[in-house]
């Protein structure tokens, strides 16, 4: 049997919130496919899309990771140049950072809102999973 994981480390990790063995996500956070979900849990068959269109709800997390990723990409310009920079250096800079954390955003909103508002209980007894017959 494997360690187990904290809620926090099955969130950062990406692991399925009831079992925190199974894996979330078919690829890696820095492939093409980074976005592929697995439908349900290879270790206690959860499925992961609790109902449909319920990772539509991640956006609004995302949405928070977007705003909260511009707000401080935009003071540590400021703090850190000494004149006024243009506004294509924002763009330019809030654009390029984008390319980079939006498989991380897009990820990590998905297991937040899986991890928050499924419902689903930890628990690591294989009976238990069979009584929650999913
Ligand atoms: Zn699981």
């Amino acid at each position: 049997m494997e360690k187990e994981l904290s809620k926090f480390q099955g969130i950062l990790q990406c692991k399925c919130p009831r079992c925190r063995q199974g894996d979330i996500f078919e690829n890696s956070a820095i492939s093409i496919n980074f976005a592929k979900t697995y439908k349900n849990c290879s270790v206690c068959n959860l499925r992961y899309e609790r109902i449909l269109g319920f990772f539509w709800s991640a956006m609004y997390v995302s949405y928070g990771f977007t705003v909260a990723h511009m707000i401080t990409l935009m003071v540590a310009i400021n703090v850190l140049t000494d004149q006024r920079p243009a506004l294509w250096v924002f763009f330019v800079a809030i654009i390029g950072s984008f390319m980079f954390f939006v498989p991380v955003y897009f990820r990590y909103s998905r297991v937040i809102v899986l991890y928050t508002l499924g419902r689903i209980k930890y628990s690591n007894d294989p009976k238990v999973w069979e009584q929650q017959g999913e």
